[in-house]
């Protein structure tokens, strides 16, 4: 897996000598711009998964960066405030950040709010469903122009809205997908049955897909959440 990339926009050296070192130690990849221009710069150059923005910075407010970054970008943006009573001002803007944290803070509070803001985002994105094309991951493969589907190598017959679940699935290994984005997208937005439908639909995809479907490892329930395929 590529390491996920932050880039930090701060111009106080300690803040930023603190913030590569404890963020690389996170397994980071820490990528610094010490003003707003700069900043603009190295994100068009590097794309970061996530922006770390200092308020107040030279040539270009954090606030101007931040707007100028959400006219072209939905990257995850965590502003960092001198005071809290930034903070107000920031929100009272409506920048387009995603979070906003105090100095001084923790490295691991930080940490634990970019994994927050990252989680989100990810779910957010829009979900990859290529409208042919085989998908194979492990020892599960379906064809959706045949609309067939291979387990270790043998055929598996199923309803067609479990064909579409699994698709969706298999196509989005290794991410979490929502409960509801489960349900819009394989039964549609004006769908107003019983949650239970998708549940139903799973158990019968594992009995299918999994070697012992009582102790799934392909579909993952991700409590609270919705469910997973692992990459395998
Ligand atoms: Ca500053």
């Amino acid at each position: 897996m590529s390491k996920t990339t932050v880039l930090v926009v701060e111009d106080e050296p300690s803040f930023v000598e603190a913030l590569t070192v404890g963020l690389g130690r996170e397994g980071f990849e820490v990528v610094v711009a010490t003003d707003g221009v700069e900043a603009l710069e190295k994100f068009d150059e590097v794309g970061p998964d996530i922006v770390l923005l200092d308020v107040m910075l030279p040539k270009l407010s954090g606030i101007d960066v931040c707007r100028l970054l959400r006219q072209k970008s939905r990257t995850p943006i965590i502003m960092l405030t001198a005071k809290s009573a930034e903070i107000d001002t920031v929100v009272g803007l409506e920048v387009g950040a995603d979070d906003y944290v105090t100095k001084p803070y923790r490295v691991r509070e930080l940490v634990a709010r970019m994994r927050a803001v990252l989680r989100r985002a990810e779910s957010n994105e829009p979900l990859d469903v290529a409208a042919s094309g085989i998908i194979e991951v492990g020892s599960v493969r379906i064809d959706p122009d045949a609309h067939l589907a291979l387990v270790d190598g043998q055929e598996v017959t199923m309803a067609l809205k479990e064909f579409e679940l699994l698709h969706l699935l298999l196509a989005n290994a290794g991410r979490v997908l929502p409960r509801d984005t489960l349900i819009q997208r394989v039964w549609g937005h004006d769908y107003v049955g019983d949650t239970k439908t998708l549940d139903v639909h799973i158990k019968r995809l594992r009995s299918k897909v999994e070697v012992d479907s009582a102790a799934p490892t392909r579909i993952v329930t991700i409590r609270g959440l919705g469910y997973k395929y692992e990459r395998g």
